[in-house]
């Protein structure tokens, strides 16, 4: 026999126990979004290799080591999304989207990314992301914020914090970025070999090292808070307002530097000691130059993106798990049966398209039946066997609380439906 085949390391499937979990997280941004004005759009999972190189940036993690790169038949360099934003951008432009307007955008869907599997990590996950183009005023940045926080009020999700810093203009950051080199070079010896190889290719990426032996030579290097230009500061001043004014709570950490090179001003992470080492649930912050550096023309913008499997992993530890069964299951015994229940089915369906209900298919006995409609979890088992059928009527029973079956006739059994 041949060897069976198998899912890719990294890439699961969503079993039918669990999706109903998804559609659940898929209603809930759905609704939200529409409720602060944002429009879905949807982007191919497939790009030029180029789009992501230019705007995530050559020495950045995800480039450099996570990507699934190819070359197609004709011989294109394509890689498979590891996120939204560049397509976003790339869409934007290509689309006349962005210049001179307003747009609220958000995405949800499949992202890929070379890394090590692990709890919270995978090589296919999802991404739940909101962008907002054209407006450079921290009231974005403070309404992004805010969808965060009634996301999580909206799932029930518990104890997740905020991490707020700015990176400052890239002016203010090119300066500060010679200081920390400086004092980098002064500790050398002290850097591990992924810092030492990040002082010379991304030095702010250094900041975000989670070695210990590091730590206290970290908290001692000069701050970006500390080299900021003015703009920079007041904006993230009149940010902190709108947070203080609408009682979100934030924790300022200056060593909040993000993994990829398009971040400038406005940084942050919405983060969660629930879930071991992959805490960070939803990271985002501002990308002003991003859709210019792209081919498009200056374009203010902020994102953030969010971890879809780790929000429901979250949702499990912290929530009981709610099973989501059918509510009536329709027993059918016999040619003739099948045949009238299919119809009373149908018209059941007409009149409660939400209701849940299982028709059996596949004949056998009574008993068989019955255990099948058990194992559905269904509330309520709708019987049509012989007797009923010469009666016109269905017997109605409950299957989980101790009420007596009652006889409803054919014609009635749309209403009776109606409050059981
Ligand atoms: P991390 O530091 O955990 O690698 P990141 O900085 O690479 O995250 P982003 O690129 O900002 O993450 O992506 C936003 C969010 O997407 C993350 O906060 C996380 O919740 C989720 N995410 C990123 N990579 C993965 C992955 N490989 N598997 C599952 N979720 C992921
Ligand atoms: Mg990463």
């Amino acid at each position: 026999m041949s060897k069976l085949i198998k899912s890719i390391r990294g890439m699961h499937d969503v079993l039918p126990a669990d999706s109903h979990r998804w559609q659940a997280f898929e209603n809930t941004i759905r609704q939200l979004m529409a409720s602060y004005g944002y429009k879905e759009i949807r982007m191919p999972l497939v790009e030029s290799t180029d789009l992501f190189c230019r705007s995530i940036g050559e020495v950045t993690d995800i480039v450099e080591k996570e990507m699934y790169t190819f070359e197609d038949r004709n011989g294109d360099k394509l890689t498979l999304r590891p996120e939204g934003t560049a397509s976003c951008v790339r869409a934007g432009i290509q689309h006349g989207l962005l210049h001179n307007q307003i747009q609220r955008l958000w995405y949800n869907g499949p992202m890929f990314r070379h890394e090590r599997p692990q709890k919270g990590r995978y090589r296919q996950f999802h991404q739940f992301g909101v962008e907002a183009y054209g407006i450079d005023t921290p009231d974005i940045d403070a309404e992004l914020i805010l969808i965060g926080a009634r996301l999580w009020r909206q799932l029930g999700l518990k104890n997740i914090r905020l991490e707020l810093n700015t990176l400052g203009s890239n002016q203010a950051r090119a300066k500060y970025k010679a200081v920390l080199v400086e004092y980098l070079n002064e500790h050398h010896a002290l850097l591990d070999e992924d810092s030492q190889r990040r002082l010379l290719t991304n030095p702010l990426r250094v900041l975000d090292s989670k070695n210990p032996a590091m730590k206290a030579m970290l908290d001692n290097a000069p701050a970006l808070v500390d080299h900021l230009d003015d703009e920079s500061r007041q904006q993230f001043d009149k940010l902190t307002a709108r947070l203080d004014a609408t009682g979100i709570e934030y924790t300022l950490n200056p060593r909040l530097v993000r993994g990829l090179d398009y971040y400038c001003k406005t940084v942050f992470e919405w983060v969660t000691d629930e879930l071991g080492a992959q805490g960070t649930i939803c990271a985002g912050g501002r990308y002003d130059g991003l859709v210019e550096q792209l081919g498009g023309k200056a374009t203010p913008a902020i994102g953030f993106a969010l971890g879809v499997e780790r929000i429901l992993s979250l949702l499990e530890a912290q929530q009981e798990q709610v099973a989501d069964p059918v509510e009536v299951y329709f027993l059918l015994l016999g040619e003739a049966c099948e045949v009238k229940g299919l119809q009373l089915a149908e018209a059941i369906r007409e009149h409660y398209p939400e209701m849940r209900m299982v028709t059996h298919c596949g004949g056998g006995s009574f008993k068989s039946q019955m255990k099948k409609a058990d194992k559905s979890g269904a509330r309520i088992a709708l019987i049509l066997a012989e007797d009923e059928l010469s009666n016109e009527q269905l017997t109605l029973k409950y299957l989980r609380e101790k009420k007596d079956q009652v006889s409803v006739k054919f014609e009635d059994i749309v209403t009776s439906l109606a409050d059981i």
